[in-house]
């Protein structure tokens, strides 16, 4: 087929719920690069919405990958496999945690939490199973997680939504302490809101939450399925906070690729889940839990936190000097690789130009510019992006 044969064939067989897509048809994956069919380059600072950790065709994970689908890609969990226990051993070891679940998408991570902490309280006889959510979060778009998700335009097309929720302003510490009830179950943040726009939660707000968590005898659900397998630079951005939660929820990067994705407690609320309580088909198969361990030994032994880190900390201060030189930039926010600039207009205009140009980055929702490229990027990938960045914004003013 051809492009405009691709397109036409989406337009007459895919339902349409992504609207038109950018008008490219991309081919291959090759470090930090996408091809396209006609064979034209595109410098890559999406990483696939944060989940190509480590590029494209990364030596090391395409081996690992051709090796185990050609010795077993899936048999159910009735049975044991040796690479899902040297993934738990190593995520266990890696985290606060000392129990974990596989799923296979990030909001099925989140709905395996819920259902969790539901749990939790059922087994201690106590009457809890509301979780508070922040406005303007995304925890996915099954029926419960778009219910936690606290953005009206996810509920619209689907009222009446699940119940069992409760909304509050992000960041405001005394709006969850007035929002607790007798009812509260759980509090779900993400520690940095990605689709919500790349706002970070502060120091004293997550804090102050575990405070509140523990006082009341609630539990704390980090939803890190964007910020954890090293966005932010360390492994789980609740360590930059060195504040634990007691269910953690993680998916995108975790992969590489490959969809999985898992959530994990201490001892003391996984023992809530009894047999038969929870499950899944596909989940942690043999080829999913190959994809996370290879991603996550190579990972952690190999600098990516490091490289995050350092070249985050390069690309946050190029792009502060872009916000000292045009109005039109409101603010920088984010951490590590995830990082955002506000702007006073539409940032898709941007995303186009830019794709016109041969780099690939993203929105979050309407005015914000979001940066999420592989974790294994160098200073010449962001001195190209900014060169680029510099040319589309000098045209603007
Ligand atoms: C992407 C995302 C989800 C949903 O993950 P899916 O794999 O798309 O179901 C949930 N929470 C956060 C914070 C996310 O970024």
């Amino acid at each position: 087929m051809n492009k405009q044969e691709i397109i036409q064939a989406d337009q007459d067989y895919f339902m349409n719920v992504f609207g038109p897509r950018f008008p490219i048809v991309l081919e291959k994956g090759e470090g930090v690069y996408l091809y396209d069919k006609e064979g034209n380059k595109y410098l890559d600072f999406t990483a696939g919405i944060a989940v190509n950790a480590l590029g494209y065709n990364y030596p090391e994970f395409s081996e690992a990958l051709k090796e185990q689908v050609s010795k077993l890609i899936h048999a159910s969990n009735l049975y044991y496999y040796e690479i899902q226990a040297k993934l738990s051993k190593l995520l266990i070891s890696n985290s606060y945690a000392d129990k974990i679940f596989y799923s296979n998408s990030g909001a099925e991570a989140n709905e395996g939490a819920i259902k969790l902490a539901k749990k939790y309280f059922k087994e201690k006889g106590e009457e809890r199973y509301e979780i508070i959510t922040a406005k303007n979060s995304f925890h996915g778009r099954t029926l419960k997680t778009l219910a936690a998700t606290g953005q009206e335009k996810y509920h619209k097309p689907y009222t009446p939504i699940p119940q069992g929720f409760k909304y509050v302003p992000y960041n405001d510490l005394a709006a969850i302490k007035e929002a607790i009830d007798d009812k509260t179950a759980a509090i779900m943040l993400e520690l940095i809101q990605g689709e919500g726009g790349v706002n970070p939660a502060t120091q004293e707000y997550i804090e102050g939450v575990r405070e509140l968590c523990d006082q009341e005898g609630i539990l704390l659900i980090f939803d890190e399925i964007q910020t954890g397998i090293g966005r932010t630079g360390s492994l789980f951005a609740y360590e930059e906070y060195g504040i634990e939660p007691d269910i953690l929820t993680l998916a995108k990067a975790l992969g590489n690729g490959v969809p999985i994705g898992a959530f994990l407690a201490k001892d003391g609320v996984a023992q809530a889940f009894k047999p038969g309580d929870h499950g899944s088909t596909f989940g942690g198969n043999p080829l999913a839990c190959q994809a996370a361990y290879t991603t996550l030994s190579i990972i952690l032994n190999q600098g990516v936190l490091d490289n995050a880190k350092e070249v985050g900390s390069y690309f946050y201060n190029r792009l502060l000097e872009l916000k000292e030189k045009y109005d039109f930039i409101k603010e920088l926010r984010g951490m590590g690789l995830i990082l955002g600039l506000e702007l006073d207009m539409e940032a898709k205009e941007i995303v186009k130009k830019m794709l016109d140009n041969g780099i690939l980055v993203l929105t979050a929702g309407k005015k914000v510019l979001r940066f999420l490229p592989p974790l294994v990027i160098n200073i010449e990938d962001v001195d190209q992006v900014i060169g680029v960045l510099e040319e589309v914004f000098s045209q603007i003013n």
